[in-house]
């Protein structure tokens, strides 16, 4: 079936990392990093507490002062330090990741040379945090400057185990800031591969730090600490809302990419093919489990057919198997994901929709090593199923059809997330008109690239508050300072 040559774990931590040292921590307790697309175990890594949580914060508040002070010059210099050995390394790194995650190794490649852009912007902009200087009565001089926050926590998910990682990291560091990092217990080896990383790109000990372990403790250890000044959370809206009411007592500044569940609106007057393509490349891309996947597949009546069959033939060639293969899907996360796909479809069918194509667990041979899953056409879908309001985070396509342009935006609209939205159109006053109308804090016209080094990623609604990316995702790393000089 899918012939795996080689699946040998590229040499990697398996420890926390507190205040520049690797270490087991006093729980002496690890878990196991299981591979999805064999169920077999990877590593195991070592578990933290809520002892360790706090020498991790007291590293990085111990840390702060000095690395906030660092020469400029010194600090960018680190930054693109990284962002080099994240590139002289981008093998093994896929290679882990595709290990412990799944995903193709190409896409894991793609995703780690992702944190060498993310990383090299941020030293790029870490030299433009402007400040402001505002005319002011006369003998004074308001300034206002753009501090580092302090001390910050990051939490991750498991389905970008390197890039939510680099991506929080890096403007975190270029502002001035010190971090401690909880990445998802299901992939933590990726951050571990970034921690060797940073030590040997010359972060000072205390600078960053790295804890994993029990979500529960972790998460109200560091949301509860006065001394964690700034939370950064990726991850579903449910953890989110938790992580918010938690942190209502200690007033932190937080940023939150949460959930999404994206339309995709084909026109009538689209390039159906391209529009059919682009499809295939954002709803397949990690076998749809991310923020940004298509969801929700709106097509004008008129070109409906036309644009089924050209995505159904596109969808019968795609192979599925081990990511270290040579495959377009690798297999799901864990088992419960299989099941939600599952409850989804089984929904949809009892109240109207017709499978056009897969709908079943992938099996026999490698396939019941693992969580395979066939990509999925499921047509007819109405508001009336739970698919059209739950985040899918799976390999399925759910088509609905409108008639009107007012009709596409309602139903795209009708949503609790608002992340990431796309539209395919010829129409120059559809394209103003369309992306100024939908709820969502991203917008592809013609196009599914929406996630850039340079430009703001974030939702609005229950997708969270905040920007990643560009100098937009710099300033939610600092706080500003106004001061009035009388002279
Ligand atoms: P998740 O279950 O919310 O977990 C995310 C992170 O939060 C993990 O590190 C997890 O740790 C941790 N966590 C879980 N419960 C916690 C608690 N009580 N306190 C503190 N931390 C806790 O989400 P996921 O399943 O990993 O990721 C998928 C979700 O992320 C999807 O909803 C997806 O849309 C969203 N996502 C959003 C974006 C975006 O940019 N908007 C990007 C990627 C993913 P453990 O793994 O150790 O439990």
């Amino acid at each position: 079936m899918f012939l795996v040559q080689d699946n040998q774990l590229p040499k990697v931590e398996t420890r926390l990392f507190i205040n520049g040292e690797w270490t087991t921590g006093g729980l002496d307790q690890t878990k196991e990093v299981i591979n999805p697309a064999t169920k077999e175990v990877v590593a195991k890594v070592s578990q933290a507490g809520e002892e360790e949580t706090k020498q991790a914060i007291q590293a990085a508040k111990e840390a702060f002062p000095k690395w906030r002070a660092l020469e400029l010059k010194e600090r960018v210099s680190i930054l693109r330090k990284i962002s080099q050995l994240i590139e002289e390394k981008a093998d093994d790194l896929a290679k882990i990741m595709t290990l412990e995650q799944g995903k193709p190794l190409k896409e894991a490649k793609e995703e780690v040379l992702s944190g060498v852009e993310t990383f090299l912007f941020a030293a790029e902009e870490a030299r433009r945090l402007y400040g402001e200087r505002i005319p002011a009565p006369n003998n004074h001089n308001y300034i206002v400057k753009k501090e580092p926050i302090g001390v910050v926590a990051a939490i991750t998910p498991w389905n970008f185990p390197s890039g939510m990682v680099t991506r929080k990291l890096s403007p975190a560091l270029a502002a001035g800031n010190t971090v401690v990092l909880k990445p998802s217990s299901d992939t933590p080896l990726s951050a571990i591969a970034f921690f060797e990383i940073a030590k040997k790109a010359g972060v000072p000990d205390g600078v960053v730090n790295l804890v994993m372990g029990d979500s529960t403790v972790i998460g109200e250890t560091l949301t509860a600490s006065d001394d964690v000044r700034k939370l950064t959370f990726t991850g579903s809206t449910a953890v989110g809302k938790l992580l918010f009411n938690q942190s209502g007592d200690t007033l932190k500044k937080i940023s939150f990419e949460l959930g999404g569940h994206a339309p995709f609106i084909v026109f009538d007057d689209a390039d159906l093919e391209e529009a059919a393509s682009y499809l295939i490349a954002a709803k397949f891309n990690n076998n749809g489990q991310v923020c940004i996947a298509p969801n929700r597949i709106f097509v004008d009546k008129r070109v409906k057919d036309e644009f089924t069959n050209l995505v159904l033939e596109k969808v019968k060639g795609l192979k599925v198997g081990n990511g270290l293969g040579n495959v377009d899907i690798g297999p799901l996360i864990r088992e419960d994901a299989i099941g939600k796909i599952e409850s989804q479809l089984a929904d949809a069918e009892e109240k109207g929709a017709d499978i056009l194509i897969g709908g079943n667990r992938l099996r026999g041979g490698e396939y019941d090593k693992g969580y395979y899953f066939e990509p999925t056409i499921l047509d007819q879908v109405t508001q009336k199923m739970n698919i059209f309001y739950e985040e899918t985070f799976g390999p399925v396509i759910p088509l609905i059809s409108f008639k009107t342009e007012e009709e596409a935006v309602k139903m795209a609209n009708d949503c609790e997330f608002g992340l990431a939205s796309y539209f395919f159109t010829k129409d120059i006053r559809r394209v103003e008109e369309v992306s100024d109308q939908l709820e969502y804090g991203m917008v592809g016209v013609n196009e599914i690239a929406i996630s850039n080094a340079e430009t703001p990623f974030g939702g609005v609604k229950h997708s969270g508050f905040g920007r990643e990316n560009g100098h937009y995702g710099l300033e939610e790393y600092t706080q500003v300072k106004f001061v009035n000089v009388r002279y």
